[in-house]
């Protein structure tokens, strides 16, 4: 049977764009546009992945996804009017699984409901004998597909960090909290620095290996899944 999909979207023409783009992409998919139908469905029909807006006529895509956490882990994407927007949802700790942000394009979203589909599944899509990532902290030796990364100190905490959390975003501000938890006072570019010395590095030993992303204007995010979901054109 075919994954079903359910759209939260009340927007019709958005709603019924998102939903030929899922059908033609083989999945199965239903679209509900108020809130207060949403959990009765979740519970009926259980989805394989919800995209979920986030203002909605009834109640709205935060609380939806705070209730339906409350007793499933099916993978949620966030969908927002605002890139900011995405901060604040972030902060809030909801358990959604990603979060894309209007305006789309379809083939996007079916791309990331793919991604997102594949990464909970634990399916790795990079399957190869050697595995894709292996950290010794002890060493602070990181190895991609068994090729030898010759990292800073800064640079192995990042790419330790982002790859224990796959899929999720982390904000500047985070991964500077996390690199220096002495509160040194460092310029929230100095990630940046330090994320493309790192992506250099990892291109260097791998150059089709592109798990570390960025998110524009929100942060960084680790993700195998994403790898190979680019389209060709
Ligand atoms: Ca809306």
């Amino acid at each position: 049977m075919n994954d079903f999909i359910l759209i939260v979207e009340d927007e019709p023409k958005l709603a019924k764009l998102l939903t030929n783009y899922l059908l033609q992409a083989g999945f199965e998919a239903q679209c509900l546009e108020n809130g207060l139908n949403v959990l009765p469905l979740v519970h009926e029909r259980m989805p394989a992945l919800i995209l979920l807006d986030l203002m909605l006529p009834g109640r709205n895509g935060v609380d939806i996804c705070k209730d339906i956490r409350a007793f499933s882990t099916v993978p949620i994407i966030m969908v927002t009017a605002r890139v900011e927007e995405i901060d604040r949802l972030l902060g809030l700790e909801l358990g959604a699984d990603d979060y894309i942000c209007k305006p789309f394009s379809p083939r996007e979203v079916v791309a990331r409901v793919k991604a997102v589909l594949r990464r909970t599944a634990g399916q790795e899509p990079l399957s190869t004998a050697t595995p894709l990532l292996q950290l010794d902290e002890g060493r602070l030796l990181a190895t991609i597909r068994g090729c030898q990364l010759e990292l800073t100190v800064v640079e192995f905490k990042l790419l330790e960090f982002l790859s224990a959390n796959p899929g999720r975003i982390f904000g500047r501000n985070q991964l500077m909290d996390h690199i220096y938890p002495d509160q040194r006072i460092v310029s929230d570019r100095t990630i940046d620095s330090h994320i493309k010395n790192l992506r250099k590095k990892i291109a260097g030993v791998s150059p089709d290996t592109d798990i570390i992303h960025s998110v524009y204007g929100v942060g960084y995010k680790y993700d195998v899944a994403l790898a190979d979901t680019k389209p060709s054109a």
